[in-house]
């Protein structure tokens, strides 16, 4: 609190994100990275483009990223927007094409930056609740949209934290029951066994896709997000853009960005272990007493029929693993989000589990 603070910071509440520590050592299953480094023609690409030409501001368009992006996706870079990771593409999408004078709809369970963003930017919301199991209803948004003004949609999928995925047909349900109002498909994890919505942009230019290259593609470090839509929200995403940033994207992040893009042999040899190891590792925690809610992320939400996930966490942090809990009351409160490592670093996480849920003595 200080007296310069401005009327705005007085009213935020920002995002906590995961810990990132500083000890070495520790099997870290917290903030849904992916445990393999990215592509060697990714680092190559940036050794290159460290060079004398640092001293140049990079290309404000960013145009060789968004070729590439719109090459994998089949869409025309005029369809494509590329931001400082998917963060900043989210918050461009809710001041551009979000905030209206009626209410935002999510889901009540959801990624938690969603209501910080709605806060920064004066946005009303309605938090749509999931299902009892943990689902996204689409007909309680049709039915919220019948009953009054909506202003926006935004979701992930799958869901954050839980991993469930919601159907395409589903996803093209709420897009058509909503033609005036713009629907933010977030994709953050889709890559790891949702379907993705992509192929809905051309009948659909009320359909805004975020991705990123934080999880599938290795590149958390990096930076680099984008938004896939009809060109009208482009457009609105280009104008917030170059009212706050002309160079979003440093030269690294694009020349990374754009080898990243088109390493697709890479690309899918890793989601393959990833999900293979997701598997196993689902595999691993049922027979522990762990209720696994169904995932398409590279994570698992997760819960024990005994211990409370705060114990958990904290007891798994004692054996140098890191996993997410989410300090708030709640129908989360019990569950762990554990994020997909490697099938050593599961493997180890398994054991820790076994440890403190079956301590020896009772085995005995
Ligand atoms: C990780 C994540 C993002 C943010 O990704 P960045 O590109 O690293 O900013 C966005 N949405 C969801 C749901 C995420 O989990």
């Amino acid at each position: 609190m200080s007296q310069y603070w401005s009327e705005v910071v007085h009213g935020l509440t920002p995002y906590v994100p995961g810990e990132q520590p500083k000890i070495a050592g520790l099997i870290k299953l917290n903030t849904n990275e992916c445990p393999y480094g990215p592509s060697l023609r990714v680092l190559q690409a940036i050794r290159e483009a460290a060079s004398e030409d640092l001293r140049l501001y990079p290309d404000p368009d960013a145009r060789a990223l968004k070729d590439a992006i719109a090459a994998h996706h089949d869409l025309q870079a005029e369809q494509v927007f590329v931001g400082n990771g998917s963060d900043e593409v989210l918050a461009h999408a809710f001041l551009g094409l979000l905030k209206h004078d009626a209410p935002l709809l999510f889901p009540d369970i959801s990624y938690s930056f969603y209501p910080v963003y709605a806060r920064l930017y004066d946005l009303a919301t309605r938090l749509m609740p999931l299902r009892g199991d943990f689902s996204i209803s689409v007909d309680d948004y049709l039915q919220a949209g019948s009953g009054g003004h909506v202003g926006g949609i935004i979701l992930p999928n799958p869901n954050a934290p839980t991993g469930m995925a919601l159907a395409l047909a589903e996803v093209e349900r709420l897009l058509a029951g909503f033609p005036n109002v713009a629907v933010v498909i977030d994709e953050a994890y889709v890559d790891f066994g949702a379907q993705t919505t992509v192929a809905l942009i051309d009948r659909h230019p009320n359909l805004l896709v975020v991705r990123t290259l934080s999880k599938a593609r290795a590149l958390a470090g990096l930076r680099v997000g984008y938004a896939l839509g009809h060109v009208d929200l482009i457009e609105a995403l280009t104008r917030v853009k170059d009212s706050f940033n002309s160079y979003p994207l440093d030269r690294l992040a694009i020349a990374g960005g754009v080898a990243a893009m088109q390493d697709e042999a890479w690309f899918e040899r890793t989601r393959a272990l990833i999900t293979a190891s997701r598997d196993k590792l689902v595999a691993g925690l049922q027979p522990l007493g762990f209720e696994v809610l169904p995932s398409a992320a590279n994570f698992v939400f997760a819960r024990h029929n005994l211990h409370p996930g705060a114990e958990l966490a904290a007891k798994l942090r004692d054996k140098r693993i890191l996993v997410r809990h989410f300090r708030q009351p709640g129908r989360i409160a019990p569950f762990l989000r554990i994020t997909v490592g490697t099938e050593t670093q599961c493997e180890a996480l398994l054991l820790a589990l076994a440890d403190i849920v079956q301590p020896a003595s009772v085995l005995r």
